[in-house]
């Protein structure tokens, strides 16, 4: 066996190792408990793949000229990509997180169109018998990531704020997505038969387009599911790139990333009672978004002292959390005051909406960042039939979530997405800084209830002066 067979030999078997950890990462990611050792599986992954690569760079370019070349192209973007890595990491703020994952999904596409772009600009080399096969690739590749890639981009427009949240309503907006699908379909065809190059142009441009619109179609309430559908987009932009450029590993991480992110998305559809098909569609059968019925009456406002005062007195309290208590960073004295009611015999739960925040899963982080015991925090389902009987429910920077209008007003925009039945309690403090709608755009009827109360101010402040209230 030649050098170069040895080394691609180990290089491969390091590839499965990669693979496997992975996996394990994932199933690791599922669990509280267990998410930490899915971490440093994912790490341990990730190094094990950058290592081998690096190692068949390396035994590639022994004696070739162009293989040094190559090496030292990697090791100038390892370092570069590196270095603005950890310098975004640990810089970002909790609340940007997902503008900055939707910035990395975009990446992903565009590197999956480049590699496309570079697989149709060197084909020299492939069997006669396997051109087809990789005109398809190439444009499949293409197409996939470049949807990917402005689809990304509008996602983290919308979730920095720098464009409205409403969805674009252009005329036959289903029309133009399936003829887009369509068009795509053709020009793969006459592509595999006729490989042109301004055929590939055409449907980079298709692509570019279809992905801003698609995303751009999707209101405030679903952007969830648009989240984690771009993450299985840019899984399977991976893939395709990994079918390119012959590599067995981008293939496998490829499709774990996409089928999962595939999977999250129908959860997400699930819990928030929309159809998977109409989402992924960009809204497809979605009609423009009724205004929903007019909000009006007067609402009460509270203070902290009597906030402090109604918690003692009560017997159970429930914490809805939402993005507002991540701006704020108010989950630790948040966690202080849990514990300090619990220490006086009141039960106190928390209740979390399965999109609240602007990540799956974001308050979860939050509170096991503040050491909320895990047995406290509860999901929407596990908690909302107990509302009722509960004294006190507080809700700290949420809005949308316990927005009653998606319950009881069939014209709402939010019409039908579950909501934490916060307003079925005895009382509810609403902790916000204004009357403000939240990220869906969608007034709240909740904060005229008999029932609610408002406390006005940032909530970590607001926290703290209860504390010291106590
Ligand atoms: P919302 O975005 O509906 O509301 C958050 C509230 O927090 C606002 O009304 C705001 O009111 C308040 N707030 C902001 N800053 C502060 C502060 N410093 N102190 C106190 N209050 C503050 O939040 P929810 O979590 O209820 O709902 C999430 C929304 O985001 C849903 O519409 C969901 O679909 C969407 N989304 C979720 C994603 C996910 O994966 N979880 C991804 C993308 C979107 P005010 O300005 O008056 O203070």
């Amino acid at each position: 066996m030649s050098a170069l067979t040895i080394a691609g030999a180990i290089a491969g078997a390091a590839y499965i190792v990669a693979a496997l950890l992975f996996i394990l990462s994932l199933a690791g990611l599922s669990r509280h408990e267990r998410a930490r050792g899915g971490v440093v599986y994912g790490i341990a992954g990730m190094t094990v793949a950058l290592l081998a690569t690096l190692w068949l760079m390396i035994s590639d370019a022994w004696g070739a000229a162009s293989g040094a070349l190559g090496l030292s192209l990697l090791v100038v973007a390892v370092v570069i990509g590196a270095a603005i890595g950890l310098w975004r990491a640990r810089t970002v703020q909790m609340t940007g997180m997902p503008e900055l994952i939707a910035l990395f999904h975009s990446f992903v596409g565009l590197a999956a169109v480049l590699v496309g772009w570079n697989g149709a600009l060197h084909a020299e080399g492939i069997a006669p018998s396997l051109e087809g096969i990789h005109r398809g690739e190439v444009f499949i590749g293409v197409f996939i990531g470049a949807v990917t890639f402005t689809g990304s981009i509008v996602a983290y427009l919308k979730l920095s704020a720098k464009m409205s949240s409403r969805p674009l309503m252009l005329p036959g907006k289903n029309v133009l997505n399936v003829a887009a699908l369509v068009l795509f379909v053709a020009l793969t065809v006459w592509y595999v038969i006729t490989p042109q190059l301004w055929l590939l142009v055409v449907v980079t441009a298709l692509a570019l387009a279809l992905g801003w619109h698609l995303v751009a179609s999707i209101g405030g309430g679903d952007m969830p599911v648009v989240i984690s559908m771009l993450n299985s987009y840019s899984g399977w932009a991976a893939a395709a790139a990994g079918f390119l450029l012959n590599n067995d590993l981008l293939i496998v991480t490829g499709a774990l990333v996409g089928s999962s992110g595939a999977y999250l998305s129908y959860i997400m559809c699930q819990a928030m009672n929309r159809s998977f098909i109409s989402v992924i569609a960009g809204g497809f059968g979605i009609e423009a978004p009724a205004k929903g019925e007019e909000v009006t009456g007067t609402h009460r406002e509270t203070d902290a002292v009597s906030v402090a005062e109604l918690l003692t007195s009560a017997s159970s309290v429930v914490i809805t959390p939402g993005y507002g208590m991540a701006v704020a960073q108010a989950q630790y004295p948040v966690a202080d005051l849990a514990r300090r009611l619990r220490e006086r015999g009141i039960e106190v739960r928390f209740g979390i909406h399965p999109v609240a925040g602007r990540l799956p899963g974001h308050m979860n982080v939050l509170l096991a960042e503040a050491k909320v015991p895990y047995d406290i925090v509860l999901e929407m389902d596990e908690i909302n039939d107990d509302l009722a009987d509960t004294d006190v429910v507080l809700v700290i920077g949420a809005n949308d979530t316990v927005n009653p209008a998606a319950a009881q007003d069939p014209g709402s925009p939010i019409a039908g997405m579950p909501v934490l039945r916060v307003w079925e309690a005895r009382n509810v403090v609403v902790f916000k800084r204004s009357m403000a709608s939240g990220y869906a755009g969608v007034a709240n009827p909740l904060f005229y209830r008999d029932n609610a109360q408002m406390l006005f101010g940032d909530a970590k402040e607001r926290v703290q002066d209860i504390l010291s209230a106590l």
